[in-house]
Formats: structure tokens, sequence, C-alpha cells
């Protein structure tokens, strides 16, 4: 952690440990790097994602943001003309008026912790990437619903609100150009997070651990094609698969 990070940089460990633990239940053991929590000056020097505060991981490591990050600020503007009176009033409810995204952001050392569970693939290929992103959710979404149930709905009202709020101004919205919406501000790569983990709460409801090992299975073997992936998906949940075809056309 960078000077003066102690006490953050221990609730984010001691999340992330709880994590491992209950996955290592689930999937049996796997190796993760060292998890680094840095301020703003340090970024540049330890992390590979140019955005300050966007979690991310490597080979060798987890890296999350110490501080606020203003990408968050980036997704909410994205949103805010978007926003029905109801959406902007449940943001309120959940994150506070002004709305912050800290604690949802927290959650997020989760999602890092699941890209372990696999060897890691080309990066290149479209399928893999979404696929990857999928399952990193699923095991998110599996803590959260199984090991912090009370944290759900800070899990999921930013993600479903800002699904239903926007879809038409993005530079990307096929699903398998989701690798190349990395550039920018972040808010579009976002996007497509919030998209996957809509279909993801559906996916661990309704498959939970069986999906969590079949998308590792997937991700074990030769990448798999665009069509075989969403097969994959629909023997778990013919509903999530055909949300997935006509993707980003589906509702929260
Ligand atoms: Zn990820």
């Amino acid at each position: 952690m960078s000077p003066g990070g102690a006490a953050r940089g221990r609730s984010i460990a001691d999340q992330a440990e709880r994590m491992v633990g209950w996955l290592k239940t689930v999937t049996g053991e796997f190796e993760i790097p060292d998890l680094y929590v840095v301020g703003r000056d340090d970024w540049d020097a330890v992390a590979s994602f140019p955005v300050y505060g966007m979690p991310h991981e490597a080979p060798d490591r987890i890296v999350v943001g110490q501080e606020p990050a203003e990408f968050w600020d980036a997704v909410l503007d994205s949103i805010d003309p978007f926003l029905s009176r109801p959406d902007r009033a449940e943001l309120v409810r959940v994150y506070g008026d002004p709305v912050t995204l800290g604690g949802f952001a927290d959650l997020l050392v989760s999602h890092e912790i699941g890209h372990y569970l696999h060897p890691v693939a080309d990066g290149a290929d479209p399928t893999s990437f979404w696929l990857r992103e999928m399952l990193a959710n699923l095991a998110l979404q599996g803590y959260v619903s199984e090991m912090e149930p009370s944290l759900e709905e800070t899990l999921l009202t930013v993600v479903q609100v800002c699904w239903r709020s926007t879809g038409s101004s993005w530079q990307f919205t096929e699903l398998t150009d989701m690798g190349r919406a990395t550039d920018g501000d972040g808010a579009n790569y976002v996007w497509y997070e919030f998209g996957l983990q809509v279909l993801t709460k559906r996916l661990w409801t309704n498959a939970g651990v069986t999906a969590l090992r079949r998308l590792i299975d997937l991700l074990s073997g030769p990448a798999p094609t665009q069509d075989e992936a969403i097969a994959a998906i629909e023997a778990l949940d013919p509903g999530v698969a055909a949300d997935l075809r006509q993707w980003p056309r589906f509702v929260s």
C-alpha cells in the first residue's frame, strides 16, 4: 500500500481474504498474486491500466486504488441525462447524496480474484475476453449472494440503473468489442461490465456453482468460438444465452 493507506489497505485485504476463502471451498485451490492498494502518486509505477483507480489484474499483481477515483464520476455523468426520476432516487437511497460509489468499488477486488480461476488465455480473442469478464463477475456475484447478501443492493443498484439508462451513446456496443472499449475514460468499458453483471446475477440465481465451474472449464481449454461459448451458457440458462445473442438489447 501507499503511505497513509494502511487502514484502507487492510480493509481491502480483509475482503480479498474472505473472497479467496469462500471461492476455494467452491473451486478448490488456486494461486493469487500480491494485492496492491495504491495512491495516485504510485499508480503509474504499479498499474498496467492508465485510468487511476480502475481495479485490474495482471499475472503478478492485483491493483486497486486507495483514493476515490474520478472515473466513477464519468460513469455517473454518462447516465445522468438518461436517468428516470425513480432511478435517480434509487441511486441516492443506496449510495447517498451526492451519490458516491466507494462502497460499490470496494467489492470489485472480488471480481479481480475471479480472474485467477483459469490459465491466462490469449487477451486478443474477443469471445474469451467477455467470457473471462463474465466468469469474474460470476465469482463476485456468488461471493456477495452467498457470503455478504446485505451488500447485494450495493453491488447491483448502480449496475441495473446504468444498464437501463443508456445504450445508444457509446463508442462500442457489440459484445465482441468489449476489449476495445478499454480506451478513453473507462465509462464505456464499465457499461460492458454492468451489462454482464445484469446477466451474471441471473446466471448465479439459476445455475450457481455449476455455472462457475462450467465457465472455468470453458476458459481452461482451447478458445471457444462465440457460438460455442453462448451454447455452453444456453445449457445453464437459456434466457441468459438469448440475451447474449441479442446484446445489448435486454433490460435489467
Ligand atoms: Zn475483469
